[in-house]
């Protein structure tokens, strides 16, 4: 071959390259852009008296990607406040299903609710390519199937960046990794010239103490290897709701386990929010093979199923903190534990603190919820008047 036409074969060979390169880009581009933009509607139940924005609380947050719904569910009857957080890392769906599921069903007769589906909303807008997570799942219902966004444990890079060498927790000055900058259970109690999600801490912060929000609820999954697993985690000022809570829920529907906050791991829910508001706060957590190391193929199916065999082998071989059968871990049954706890939760709280109840009808029992799916609980978004739809 003469040099001219080698040069020709290789501007070629390079030209081709190019354009398969180009193509990967749009097809993978115009993927991330249809997640990040994809909305998910809400249908506001009963109990539903306002939707507001957390920028209410805090002005900067307005027009950034976590200016989150915050649902107001009011009784108008004297009573506790209680905000309960879905979505906190958004790699745990039956978190945000469980949020969405109160605001579709719960009544409240004494006191208030206030909900937020996506605390850390911008993790909801970017999925782990790099471990195969799927773009979207979706939840059967008589009506249909309806379409959510998977997320990552951490706020998307295009919403937060760059990150910090080192991540130094503010005000405990303790060194976090990194990427924690970014998960907004590192990031509380906030501040308001942070990063974004410092800022989205600081901005619930401001809502706590303004609307005197007495419990928080934070709803959280969690890997099988991980000994914090299928529990409560109590800010010291709330353990007595969370040990009654276990106990009774552990001999009448299933086990879950309580354990007090380290009060010196920083940046959580269950340390910061009891540390620096009048409020106390709980985190719950429910088993998610889907976040297992040793998992099979990490689809839609392991998702909702939380069916996986090499999960089912670490659990033969003793490795890990849960237990785990044939039968999986399903969504309805992550969602069930959490609703049904967060009820429990209100029960006791009416025995410890009468002069201030939480009372809330509509929502489906342990049992109900787990044979009839978590679908059997969202409304046709077609079906009722457009105000009534919020979007996520
Ligand atoms: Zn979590």
């Amino acid at each position: 071959m003469k040099k001219s036409e080698q040069g020709k074969t290789l501007i070629a060979a390079k030209a081709a390259g190019l354009v398969a390169w180009a193509a990967v880009m749009v097809f993978a581009g115009v993927a991330f852009r249809q997640h990040r933009a994809w909305k998910e509607p809400v249908v506001l139940g009963p109990g539903v008296t306002a939707v507001r924005s957390l920028h209410e609380w805090f002005a900067p947050l307005k027009g950034t990607e976590n200016d989150c719904n915050v649902y107001v569910l009011d009784s108008g009857l004297p009573g506790s406040t209680i905000l309960v957080l879905g979505g906190t890392h958004p790699e745990e769906p039956a978190t945000n299903l469980a949020a969405e599921l109160l605001v579709e069903n719960a009544k409240p007769t004494s006191g208030k609710l206030l909900v937020a589906i996506h605390t850390n909303r911008s993790a909801s807008t970017v999925t782990r390519p790099g471990e195969a997570y799927p773009q979207f799942y979706s939840i059967k219902t008589a009506w249909g199937q309806k379409k959510y966004r998977m997320g990552d444990r951490s706020a998307n890079p295009l919403d937060s960046w760059p990150d910090p060498e080192t991540y130094v927790h503010y005000p405990s000055g303790q060194m976090l990794a990194y990427m924690d900058i970014r998960n907004i259970n590192r990031t509380w109690p906030g501040r308001p010239n942070g990063l974004l999600c410092e800022r989205t801490s600081y901005g619930f912060m401001q809502m706590i103490r303004k609307e005197k929000v007495d419990l928080v609820i934070d709803y959280h999954e969690a890997e099988l290897e991980y000994p914090v697993i299928g529990t409560i985690v109590a800010h010291q000022k709330a353990q007595e709701v969370a040990a009654m809570v276990s106990m009774d829920l552990s001999a009448s529907q299933f086990r879950i386990g309580m354990e007090v906050s380290p009060r010196t791991l920083h940046g959580l829910t269950h340390r910061e929010i009891g540390d620096f508001s009048d409020a106390t706060a709980l985190l719950f957590e429910s088993p998610e093979p889907f976040l297992d190391r040793v998992r099979g193929a990490t689809n839609e199916a392991l998702l909702l199923t939380g069916v996986d065999e090499f999960v089912q082998r670490a659990g033969k071989a003793g490795l890990l903190y849960w237990p785990i059968d044939e039968k999986g871990w399903p969504i309805e049954v992550r969602v069930g534990r959490h609703i049904a706890t967060t009820s429990k939760v209100f029960e006791v709280w009416n025995l410890l603190y009468p002069e201030k109840p939480i009372a809330v009808d509509g929502l489906p029992g342990y049992g109900d919820l787990a044979a009839k799916g978590v679908g059997a609980y969202f409304a046709d978004p077609a079906s009722v008047a457009k105000d009534r739809v919020a979007f996520e």
